[in-house]
């Protein structure tokens, strides 16, 4: 038997409990593994809460992502005892997710622990980190260079803003940290690696075609009216990395930026990420993570899950929550 967060349907509301579920209820997979961390992302939280529609078929177990070790493998890329790290692939929405003690899984979806890293490192990155490397491999494919100007971060002191700001500081970018939260989360802000932080409100207003050109590239995690504005303040070839929505799923621009300025909007998605991506990916960042990035990331218990995806949907945390299993 194996602890889980059980999420299931009534009256149309979604309610969340632990529960003991035996091993053989597992779904279909060659790698069974014991979850050491999983994560609480945005996405979870709403699935948790019931805010979002993430879930179509109950009962579920969430949690998009997990790193633990193999306990049984039909897979022989992966022995009994191998650490590994899962992120996406419909964890924790088609499929029983991380946030339980055991998971069983396809052998394709899994990334092999990397050297001088481990389980805990790896779920205080977890999808939010990945997702956060992925647009900055976007913006410096486009050959948008430190020397450019500054990269404009949204939604900063959330999972994906925090890991970018830190990670583009690394690689010696200049970072501009747009948060809600200046005041509390600024100092902290800037210890990751921020050169400046600018309010929400300045950015969260109707934006005109074109603005001042300031963003070299952007990383937006909360989209609508905030994406707007920062994709009318782009600079000449610009790259702007959307990833969220936050703050909303619409998007009020027009195509000035993009046919006046040459300025290219790039999606990522992390769910689908091939697997070779994802390797060089978890190998960039464990390269540059700096290590007082790790000692800000909070650890909580599987049965504070519902408490903290609350916290998270009302903004109040600040950087990664992990989750002990
Ligand atoms: P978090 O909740 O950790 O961070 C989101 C941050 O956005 C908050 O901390 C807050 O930062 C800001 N924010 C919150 N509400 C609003 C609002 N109403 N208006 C403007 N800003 C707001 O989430 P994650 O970092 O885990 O994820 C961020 C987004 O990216 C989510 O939409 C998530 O679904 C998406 N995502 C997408 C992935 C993909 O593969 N495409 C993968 C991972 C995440 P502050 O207080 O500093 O303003």
């Amino acid at each position: 038997m194996f602890k889980a967060l059980w999420l299931n349907q009534r009256d149309g509301n979604t309610i969340a409990e632990i529960v003991s579920q035996d091993e053989s209820a597992l779904p279909d997979g060659e790698v069974t593994v014991a979850v050491a961390y999983s994560s609480l992302n945005y996405k979870d939280a709403l699935a948790i809460t019931g805010k979002g529609k993430v879930i179509r078929d109950f009962p579920m177990v969430p949690g998009i992502d997990f790193a633990g070790h193999v306990i049984d493998s039909r897979d022989p890329r992966y022995q009994v005892g191998d650490a590994v790290i899962l992120t996406g692939w419909g964890m924790g929405e088609t499929h029983w997710g991380g946030l339980a003690e055991k998971a069983r899984v396809k052998g394709d979806w899994l990334v092999p622990m990397l050297d001088n890293f481990d389980v805990k490192r790896a779920m205080a990155v977890g999808t939010a980190g990945l997702t956060a490397m992925l647009c900055i491999d976007a913006i410096r494919q486009r050959g948008v260079n430190p020397t450019d100007g500054p990269i404009l971060v949204t939604g900063a002191s959330g999972g994906v803003g925090s890991i970018a700001v830190t990670l583009l500081s690394q690689l010696g970018y200049q970072v501009t940290a747009a948060t809600g939260r200046a005041e509390t989360n600024g100092t902290w802000l800037k210890t990751l690696g921020a050169t400046e932080i600018i309010a929400r409100e300045t950015l969260n207003q109707p934006a005109k075609p074109l603005e001042k050109a300031h963003w070299a590239g952007v990383i937006d995690t909360v989209g609508s009216q905030m994406l707007a504005k920062a994709l009318s303040q782009t600079k000449t070839n610009a790259t702007v990395a959307i990833c969220g929505l936050a703050g909303g799923m619409d998007l009020p621009t027009t195509v000035a930026p993009f046919i006046l300025r040459g300025v290219a909007l790039i999606g990522i998605d992390s769910v689908h990420c091939p697997v070779d991506k994802r390797i060089a990916a978890w190998q960039q960042i464990a390269a540059l993570l700096p290590e007082n990035y790790y000692t800000g990331v909070k650890a909580i218990a599987l049965s504070q899950c519902l408490e903290y995806a609350e916290k998270l949907i009302a903004g109040k945390i600040t950087g990664r929550l992990i989750v002990k299993l």
